[in-house]
């Protein structure tokens, strides 16, 4: 049978990519099982930013990069 579950994906505030661990799984049963801080993400909370969208500086400060325009969508054809 087949069941359905809720699951998380985890998207960057600033570009909305989304978040892939080392093995490629980007959907998880839930935000513990989760853990972008290990790949390169700054987590706080329920604020989420991809390793593109920020940088530590030397003081230790979080710097948010703005956001990219998004690329023009001509939709589907
Ligand atoms: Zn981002």
């Amino acid at each position: 049978m087949i069941t359905k579950v809720e699951c998380i994906v985890i998207e960057c505030n600033v570009c909305n990519d989304i978040y892939e661990d080392g093995n490629g799984f980007s959907v998880f049963p839930d935000n513990n099982s989760a853990h972008p801080e290990d790949n390169g993400w700054h987590v706080d909370e329920d604020v989420h930013y991809c390793p593109g969208c920020h940088e530590i500086d030397e003081d230790d400060n979080l710097i948010v990069k703005p956001s990219a325009a998004p690329a023009t969508d001509t939709g589907e054809q």
